[in-house]
């Protein structure tokens, strides 16, 4: 089946809304700074995009709802399978907790092993239409696997800065996949400092969180699925890992274009930030009613994903908290680890660090009356836990009861 024609019109800056040509190459806006969005001719979009055509449509993967995707021509919607990951009915876990509909989006089911492949698929595939052919990253790990899955996979080039103490296999996996990797002293912004400068100095482009146009366009993907799976309804609370935030950002984007295009109503789902507490700008901000967020000093966490002391999609992280009345909790990771082991023990669900970080988060949320029994829930598992094999040895033959 082929896939609909993209109907991209612009690109629109998020905070001062000048507008900028598609066609051409962006990264930020050159006005202000700030993230910019596609923006898509809706009403075109919505000639093809009914609920009974999408429902016919033999396309498993990003590019299923093409019509509100960024690539024009199909040739340059490339795949390794990435998306329409399950959404599973934690039962076990249900009845241990006392909540009905408590669901978990496993994106550990994605190539690599985490949902980074969403946005790095609509990242290097636009790039490569606009003539990109040097994609650069600063990563504590998944992104960069992404990325050098999806370089591969298009004939382009991957450059990955990370920092030093990555987990090996991640690091492994880069090189694998074909990434040339450049190992870095520091934390992730350290990696984006030197990714920053060399990208300038050999002309690469830069596909870092939010900072170029499309991979958040990958990551929005994700709620048109939940959507597609509650059989276009919408659940009542999202609960997600938040780092850099392009998940959190995409999907609040998405929403309001399936309401435009009459797929769904005016009905949001309640969106919750999960950080860990050695690093959680994002929390804080959101608890002091700021809206932006602070740089977070010394950040420590072992759920990589999440250690990002600043984000610069933070307005618009905490614009989707404060507009869906959904709130933001942090998680130790000591909790963090026993939420590991407890989705694999209770539901059989192996689930990385960032991932368990929702099922540790929806505990507070309980205890602190945020959500309630009959709420239907879904905890969105980021990464598999089968990318982080270190932690299971270690804690494999700790005795105590989960
Ligand atoms: C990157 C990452 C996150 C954080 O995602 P953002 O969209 O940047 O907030 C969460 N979980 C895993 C497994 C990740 O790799
Ligand atoms: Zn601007």
């Amino acid at each position: 089946m082929k896939n609909k024609e993209s109907c991209i019109a612009k690109l629109l800056c998020t905070s001062c809304k000048t507008e900028f040509d598609y066609k051409e190459k962006h990264t930020l806006c050159k006005s202000c700074g700030k993230v910019l969005f596609p923006i898509y001719d809706y009403e075109k979009a919505k000639e093809t995009l009914s609920k009974k055509s999408i429902q016919s449509r033999n396309i498993y993967n990003i590019w299923r709802l093409s019509e509100i995707m960024p690539v024009t021509e199909s040739r340059f919607q490339f795949s390794l399978g990435e998306g329409w990951t399950p959404i599973m009915h934690l039962k076990n876990s249900g009845t241990h907790l006392g909540l009905k509909n408590l669901y978990l989006k496993d994106e550990g089911q994605n190539p690599t092993g985490t949902f980074k492949s969403r946005g790095l698929c609509a990242a290097v595939s636009r790039g490569l239409e606009l003539g990109i052919r040097d994609f650069s990253i600063p990563t504590a790990g998944n992104a960069g696997a992404a990325l050098s899955a999806y370089a591969t996979c298009t004939g382009t080039n991957a450059h990955v800065f990370m920092p030093e103490d990555t987990p090996k296999l991640l690091q492994s996996t880069i090189i694998a996949l074909g990434g040339d990797l450049e190992l870095v002293q520091g934390l992730i912004t350290d990696a984006a400092a030197k990714c920053k400068l060399k990208t300038k100095k050999n002309n690469w482009f830069n596909v870092s969180t939010l900072k170029e146009p499309y991979r958040a366009e990958g990551k929005k993907t994700m709620a048109f699925e939940v959507v597609e799976q509650f059989n276009w309804s919408i659940p009542d609370v999202i609960v997600y890992p938040t780092g850099g935030g392009t998940g959190i950002v995409g999907m609040w984007k998405a929403f309001d274009e399936l309401e435009i295009v009459g797929l769904i109503g005016s009905d949001r789902p309640q969106m919750v930030t999960v950080q860990s507490s050695g690093c959680a700008p994002m929390v804080k901000a959101f608890q002091e009613g700021k809206k932006l967020a602070e740089v977070w000093e010394n950040a420590k966490t072992f759920a990589l994903g999440l250690r990002v002391p600043v984000a610069i999609g933070d307005y618009l992280i905490l614009k989707a908290l404060n507009e869906s009345n959904g709130t933001a909790v942090e998680v130790r990771d000591s909790e963090i680890l026993v939420a590991m082991r407890k989705l694999a023990k209770i539901e059989g669900i192996m689930q990385s660090p960032e991932g368990a970080a929702t099922y540790a988060g929806i505990e507070k949320l309980i205890d602190s009356g945020f959500v309630s029994s009959s709420d239907s829930i879904v905890l969105f598992g980021t990464g598999s836990g089968f990318i982080y094999p270190d932690f299971w040895e270690k804690t494999i033959h700790q005795r105590e009861k989960i």
